[in-house]
């Protein structure tokens, strides 16, 4: 998938040391999604705390594996109602698939999630939901 991650000239582990929302917020691909009013209704009616076991479920189905068969295209690009919003979250924050999750969190592809790591993938997912949906979908991972 085509993505500037402003990297520029950085070394890799320098730039991954620089605060990930940060770093979304100078990507053009990542910035430009957002919670659309259907997301923000699904998020109202269902509550915060099931949007984040859904987070859960997603993620541990989707992403925890070490082998994903069609790792880079698990992650559908549609919010609610056809989709989810935390798939929209997942392409925001770069925790759509494994080779996303390698480059920007420093997760090795290759191997199952630990249980720590799911906690960080979906506590990432998670604070930039509650940040759009606080900003009534106008926030991202570019608001300063
Ligand atoms: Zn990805």
């Amino acid at each position: 998938m085509k993505d500037t991650n402003g990297t520029g000239y950085l070394p890799r582990e320098q730039w991954l040391e620089i605060d990930l929302f940060e770093r979304l917020s100078r990507s053009a691909f990542r910035s430009r999604f957002h919670l659309s009013a259907a997301d923000r209704a699904y998020i109202e009616k269902r509550g915060m705390d099931t949007v984040r076991s859904h987070a859960y479920d997603l993620v541990r189905k989707r992403l925890a594996p070490a082998q994903i068969p069609n790792d880079g295209k698990q992650t559908p690009m549609r919010g609610a109602p056809k989709g989810h919003p935390v798939f929209v979250a997942q392409h925001a924050t770069a925790t759509c698939c494994r080779g996303c999750l390698e480059k920007w969190h420093g997760i090795p592809a290759g191997r199952e999630l630990t249980e720590a790591e799911i906690d960080y993938v979906v506590d990432v997912i998670m604070t930039w939901v509650e940040r759009e949906a606080a900003a009534g979908g106008r926030a991202g991972a570019g608001s300063r």
